[in-house]
């Protein structure tokens, strides 16, 4: 595909934040020290878990990663990067922007098809060194796998395999352990840079919601969502 535009077609930025409200860039390892010297702070990242179900922007679909990548946060519940003042239409750190950024340009997609998926950068390259905080990252990778997650989901059949109460076992230590992290002192906006999106919302990208079911949580299935009968005459497991 020729991803160059004609002579007389758009050759420099209109500004019209598209790209930006599209989502904000994945960052690289040349964006490391934008990090390091609090430019980009941590608080204003997301880690998309390896596993994770995400979308391949070059590609295209929705697919589990092969690696982990760490995002700029999204505002109000979107993915429109954090940084993108909608009323200037203009980028708030635009002096120090990631690579991504500065390699986009909308009208050839050439340069940015280049770098997507090179030197992304990861949690260990910015927290690996730092003592018992690297230790908690890999601890809940361990636990919560999304590797793990995926191979469960893929075998579960029905809402009672006990493999779906293995995942709801793995949401219940991934919300127990955010929980206790902000009771340390931790700022609550390092979470989803630290153990990435929580698990509890994070499981509707692979079709499954958490329903109550009397006094418990359950996870279900959304296209079986249905077996919990709500006409009130029946149990809570529609029995
Ligand atoms: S960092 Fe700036 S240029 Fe990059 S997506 Fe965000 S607002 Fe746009």
């Amino acid at each position: 595909m020729d991803n160059k535009s004609s002579d007389t077609e758009q050759k420099i930025c209109g500004r019209c934040g598209t790209c930006c409200i599209k989502g904000g860039p994945s960052l690289h390892l040349e964006d490391k020290e934008l990090v390091q010297t609090g430019k980009i702070p941590l608080s204003k990242l997301v880690t998309l878990r390896k596993g994770e179900m995400a979308s391949d922007n070059v590609s295209g679909g929705i697919k589990p990663l092969g690696a982990e990548l760490i995002k700029i946060k999204g505002r109000g519940g979107s993915w429109a990067c954090r940084f993108f003042d909608p009323g200037a239409k203009g980028c708030t750190i635009y002096e120090n922007r990631p690579v991504e950024c500065a390699a986009m340009q909308c009208w050839d997609t050439t340069g940015i098809a280049a770098i997507y998926d090179k030197d992304r950068i990861t949690r260990k390259d910015l927290i690996g060194t730092v003592e018992g905080l690297w230790e908690l990252v890999e601890d809940h990778e361990e636990r919560c796998s999304w590797d793990e997650i995926n191979r469960l989901a893929e075998e579960a059949v029905g809402n009672d395999d006990p493999r779906m109460t293995k995942i709801m076992e793995m949401i219940n230590y991934d919300h127990s352990l955010r929980n206790v992290i902000v009771e340390k002192g931790m700022d609550k906006g390092m979470l989803e840079f630290l153990l990435g999106r929580p698990l509890a919302s994070a499981v509707e990208s692979l079709g499954m919601t958490i329903v109550k079911d009397g006094e418990r949580y359950r996870l279900m299935k959304k296209e079986t969502e249905q077996e919990t009968c709500s006409c009130g005459k029946c149990s809570p497991d529609g029995k």
